[in-house]
């Protein structure tokens, strides 16, 4: 049984600093276990090459770049921004970018610049449809907005990640073709709406992930995470579904890999 983390940021100095050998002893190890396939997202127009560096040194580990909504408040000028992550873009297959991400809207912090932040979240969308790429989107707390955007670019398909809106709205999404993935928040106690959501999804949009280091699923909640326990997420969303893990490993890595075009 091998496992797809559709959504993972290796890059992260958590792993460098809490672990010996940091990210290339992790990745060697979970390679070499459960883990089959990861997708390292990139945040920012700094931290893309990185994110593109460490995919190159596994033969199932590809790259998404984008600038997050959080990223955004460092930049002045989005037209120099959107051309630098354009040449970021340029010869994406050689660099196995699978995807335009993690973008989107984040409204958790007070004092947030809304307006800057969709400028970037629109650009971005266009350069995707541009590019004929899918796109990972990253909504805390913005729900609204973030559908309201996507359903202005029809063009455009994409995912989710570590989704936290309503069922009402996911539905919406996977009617509009698309996707939705799950993080380790889908074990924890209290994560009644998202574990409603997870039991009504059709089960060729679902996707899963760590969001790691960050987001470890229960019982290993708080710790820096890693594709390795993304086995609890896999369970409860088995359980929550009433198949077994092997299936639901299967289905979320063939959904995956079609999502990003990879070929299993
Ligand atoms: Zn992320």
């Amino acid at each position: 049984m091998k496992l797809f983390d559709s959504h993972a940021h290796y890059y992260d100095e958590r792993f460098s600093e809490e672990t010996e050998g940091g990210a290339d002893a992790i990745l060697s190890a979970l390679f070499s276990e459960n883990v089959g396939w990861i997708v390292n997202v990139g945040t920012s127009n700094e931290n893309a090459a990185e994110c593109i560096n460490q995919a190159a040194k596994y033969k199932n580990m590809y790259a998404a770049v984008g600038i997050h909504p959080s990223d955004c408040r460092h930049y002045s000028d989005v037209d120099y921004e959107i051309d630098r992550l354009r040449r970021i873009l340029d010869d994406k297959e050689e660099k196995k970018i699978v995807a335009l991400g993690e973008i989107g809207l984040d409204y958790h912090y007070e004092g947030t610049d809304k307006a800057k932040q969709m400028a970037f979240f629109e650009r971005q969308l266009s350069l995707a449809e541009e590019l004929d790429l899918p796109v990972i989107i990253h909504d805390r707390e913005a729900h609204g907005d973030c559908f309201d955007t996507v359903c202005r670019h029809p063009n455009v398909r994409g995912v989710f990640h570590s989704y936290s809106g309503s069922a009402e709205m996911a539905l919406e999404l996977v009617k509009r073709g698309w996707y939705i993935s799950f993080s380790g928040v889908l074990t924890f106690k209290n994560a009644h709406k998202v574990k409603e959501v997870a039991a009504i999804l059709p089960e060729d949009r679902i996707l899963i992930e760590t969001d790691c280091p960050y987001l470890a699923p229960h019982p290993h909640r708080g710790e820096m995470n890693h594709s390795g326990l993304m086995s609890f997420t896999l369970a409860e969303l088995a359980d929550i579904r009433c198949v077994s893990e092997e299936k639901m490993a299967e289905f979320t890595a063939k959904n995956a890999a079609k999502f990003f075009g990879i070929t299993l």
